[in-house]
């Protein structure tokens, strides 16, 4: 049986992304590889948020190609943000790709990597356009002459985002992602997503809800909706009903849904937080207490140039109204240091609303010009010691705030849903609590899956450790 090797980058829409594409090698009877090197059929699912991970992936398959030298046959592809934006291009500088698919095209990968296998001869189920590249224009020597022409498939596709929609669950897998929309067209000045991405399009409620009915029925008690701005879900779609948009009204019926004990979401955008909204957090009991709430900036001169649509007092006073639906919500950001022209005072704002806003973690980022953006243009660009400086400087603020913050939870009592095995050491278990921490448990198969009270021990940072705060004969009756 011919097996496969999926490597993913970046965001949890690429890992949910290359789920789908193994579970449709899967059905067509390729078996998932342990490692590269067992593997028929190589592809990496590439990111293109900083120039950093496209390097890396780029950097990763010019290692791979030196495999086909001992195995020929061998198929190599990449597939998502990259392979959209750079599409045939990409074979200028690594000849041995066969397969490029982009965004909007991962039910087609199982279909091409057949062809190019030479499997039957499956045309594009969906009428797809697949588009050679040009190799006319490819430089010499690009390849051995008899070898095979790649495929390349970067067009987009009319209701591309219904198809990601299968699950390949590990036994006892207790969580999982579903992708609810693809896109984005909010333009932020510095994100290339809108371009690989493409426009907003989402999911119906019912076929999302049938997808979270599956998944509880096969043992999963928590889902993470994805979208690129996923609390704006449904806005061109579906209509609001009774002062509830799409997104709430979607919250709603997956809370609904028997067995599923968790709803999360990521990553939405701080102006897609109406009323409607922020009151799920009080009144949806299954509704997570963590908001992952991209800031980007704390300075409004920078926010108009990002072109964010929210000021840093609008984001603050959401701050709040989410802590007085629900005291306890965890919040997380992202920021971007060393956006062009950024000053010192620039700088400064944003440490203020970070200590204004006590984020649980953030996300810091130096600013990376990505092609084709508005921002990789301006001027001012910084250089990069400064954005290091930066980087380390804004670090320190929010270790300091996390520090206090995560102490506070040390001698609590608090719910966690164990996943398994701790990923830092396979001796111990590792759930998350409803705030989304992580926290390190003795090893124990009965726990697995559980939702466990549990008394936090301590915290070295971002990690807590903790004890089961039932006693064991109790846990006999409760977590059976
Ligand atoms: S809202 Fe997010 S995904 Fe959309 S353009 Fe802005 S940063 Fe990119």
């Amino acid at each position: 049986m011919p097996s496969v090797y999926i490597k993913t980058y970046g965001c949890q829409m690429n890992v949910r992304d290359s789920e789908q594409v193994s579970r449709q090698l899967q059905a067509r009877g390729y078996t998932l590889a342990e490692g590269e090197r067992d593997a028929d059929v190589i592809l990496i699912n590439t990111c293109s948020v900083r120039d950093q991970a496209e390097q890396k992936a780029m950097n990763k398959m010019g290692a791979l190609a030196q495999l086909k030298k001992a195995k020929p046959d061998l198929v190599l592809g990449f597939m998502g943000c990259m392979a959209q934006s750079r599409g045939a291009d990409i074979l200028d500088r690594l000849p041995d790709v066969d397969l490029i698919a982009g965004t909007q095209k991962f039910h087609e990968v199982a279909n091409m990597v057949d062809r190019l296998r030479g499997v039957g001869s499956a045309p594009a189920a969906t009428g797809a356009e697949v588009v050679a590249p040009d190799l006319a224009s490819l430089p010499l020597p690009a390849a051995p002459a008899d070898r095979r022409a790649p495929l390349v498939d970067i067009a987009s596709e009319k209701g591309s985002q219904n198809t990601i929609r299968e699950h390949v669950l590990a036994p006892k897998q207790v969580t999982a992602f579903v992708s609810i929309m693809q896109g984005c067209n909010m333009r932020c000045t510095f994100c290339i997503v809108p371009s690989t991405r493409g426009e907003e399009r989402s999911r119906p409620i019912d076929d999302i809800v049938r997808e979270v009915q599956w998944l509880a029925a096969s043992g999963v008690k928590e889902v993470t909706l994805l979208g690129q701005i996923v609390n704006l879900y449904g806005r061109h779609e579906f209509p609001a009903v009774d002062g509830k948009s799409p997104f709430v009204q979607l919250l709603e019926a997956v809370c609904d849904v028997q067995g599923i004990e968790r709803v999360r979401f990521t990553s939405p955008h701080p102006i897609g937080f109406r009323k409607d909204l922020v009151a799920a957090f009080g009144r949806l009991p299954k509704l997570c207490g963590h908001v992952h709430l991209p800031l980007q900036s704390g300075s409004n001169r920078l926010l108009r140039q990002m072109h964010r649509g929210y000021t840093a007092e609008a984001y603050l006073k959401l701050v709040a109204q989410l802590r007085e639906a629900n005291p306890d919500i965890a919040l997380t950001t992202d920021i971007i240091v060393g956006f062009p022209g950024e000053t010192e005072e620039d700088f400064a704002a944003t440490v203020h609303v970070m200590r204004e806003a006590q984020f649980d973690n953030s996300f810091i980022f130096r600013y990376s010009p990505r092609k084709d953006t508005p921002a990789a243009t301006m001027d001012e660009q910084l250089p990069e010691d400064v954005k290091m400086d930066r980087n380390q400087r804004l670090l320190a603020v929010q270790d300091e705030i996390a520090k206090e913050r995560n102490l506070r939870l040390v001698g609590q009592e608090v719910e966690v849903l164990v996943e398994g095995e701790s990923k830092t050491n396979p001796f111990r278990y590792s759930g998350r609590t409803r705030c989304n921490k992580i926290v390190i448990l003795e090893a124990n198969e009965r726990w697995r899956g559980q939702l466990l009270p549990v008394r936090i021990r301590e915290t070295t940072g971002y990690t807590y450790y903790a004890e089961p705060s039932l006693t064991a004969d109790t846990l006999d009756t409760t977590v059976a």
